[in-house]
């Protein structure tokens, strides 16, 4: 054999092999997976589900263009597999890690420190590692109010709305204290578990805010209600992920003075953002939360500004 192939095939040998997604059966038996990797596996996203996510191209191309030898994978970990998932971190050398749906929560109790802004919002999706320990930061907030400021080219800003939320969940009590923090008239707060939604405007209303916070029902007539008022709606539930979800509002209740953001990207255009659009509404889907939470998070793990130009086009 030349000695050209037997460079190429080291190459290839050592090239990337990456799966869909790991487990944590995946972590705890580790090294064979590290000893094909290469560059190595440094970063990734925990959810369940996740195979959605786009976060891996799109901070993959950031670590590439950045020059940083490493890679960003999905994780899929269930909820039970949460806290061995992250305690496993700091021992596998990783940088940090994104959380998605159904860990932004509970991922609380696992941390050794929380940032203050995280604390508050009660919710973490960036997880970084320093000397061997897990702290834990939210880049959800800041993102929606980029994604608002993005999609309608300056002309708009989160505070001008009200606001009518869709969840009580991890994103949702980020976007509700962005909704407090930038000064919103009004949040109506929409949870399928009612008392989660009451008990998110308890914590809202200890930020000493002018907005008034209305925890509704999920019933046609307390959305209606609320639609009347509202003039930007966001959906921050799973609801419309799966290809059979039926939307929480039909057509009839949109109009063409609503917008309507669902921080679902994948699918891309989602039921509900499907009959607001039919019924004249702006619609605009997740992509630009999820490039912006990318971008805060890639800061947070390298302490440089993120290749923001290369993780649009890498989602685009
Ligand atoms: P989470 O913490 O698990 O919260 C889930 C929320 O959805 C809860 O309010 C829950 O209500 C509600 N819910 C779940 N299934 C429902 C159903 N069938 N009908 C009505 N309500 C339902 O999840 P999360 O982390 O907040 O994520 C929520 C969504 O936001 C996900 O789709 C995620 O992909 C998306 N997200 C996108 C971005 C982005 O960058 N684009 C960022 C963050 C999140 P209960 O309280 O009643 O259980």
């Amino acid at each position: 054999m030349q000695l050209a192939q037997l460079d190429h095939l080291s190459t290839v040998s050592r090239s990337i092999v990456t799966k869909e997604f790991y487990t944590l059966a995946d972590l705890q038996n580790w090294e064979p997976i590290a000893r094909t990797c290469d560059p190595p596996i440094r970063l990734g996203v925990f959810g369940d589900p996740v195979e959605h996510s786009l976060s891996p191209q799109m901070q993959n191309a950031a670590l590439e263009k950045s020059g940083l030898r490493m890679r960003y994978a999905r994780f899929h970990i269930v909820k039970t597999d949460l806290e061995a998932a992250l305690r496993l971190l700091p021992t596998l050398n990783f940088i940090g890690a994104n959380l998605t749906v159904p860990h932004k929560i509970p991922a609380l109790k696992f941390l050794n420190h929380v940032d203050e802004a995280a604390l508050a919002i009660g919710a973490v999706n960036t997880v970084v590692v320093k000397e061997g320990e897990l702290i834990g930061f939210n880049t959800d907030a800041l993102a929606i109010s980029d994604a608002i400021r993005e999609i309608t080219a300056g002309q708009a800003f989160l505070s001008n709305y009200t606001v009518l939320l869709l969840g009580a969940g991890g994103a949702a009590r980020a976007i509700a204290q962005e909704c407090i923090r930038v000064g919103c008239p009004r949040l109506f707060i929409s949870n399928r578990t009612r008392e989660r939604a009451g008990q998110l405007r308890d914590k809202l209303m200890k930020s000493n805010t002018q907005t008034i916070v209305s925890p509704i029902g999920q019933n046609a007539a307390s959305l209606r209600q609320a639609l009347e008022e509202a003039t930007l709606v966001i959906n921050a539930i799973p609801l419309g992920l799966r290809r059979g979800d039926l939307p929480l509002i039909p057509r009839e209740m949109f109009g063409r003075r609503h917008f309507v953001y669902d921080t679902i990207y994948h699918p891309p255009q989602t039921k509900l953002l499907r009959e607001a659009e039919a019924a004249g509404a702006r619609v605009a889907n997740g992509l630009s939360m999820l490039l912006h939470q990318g971008a805060r998070s890639f800061k947070l793990w390298f302490e440089r500004d993120a290749p923001i130009d290369t993780m649009r086009a890498a989602i685009m």
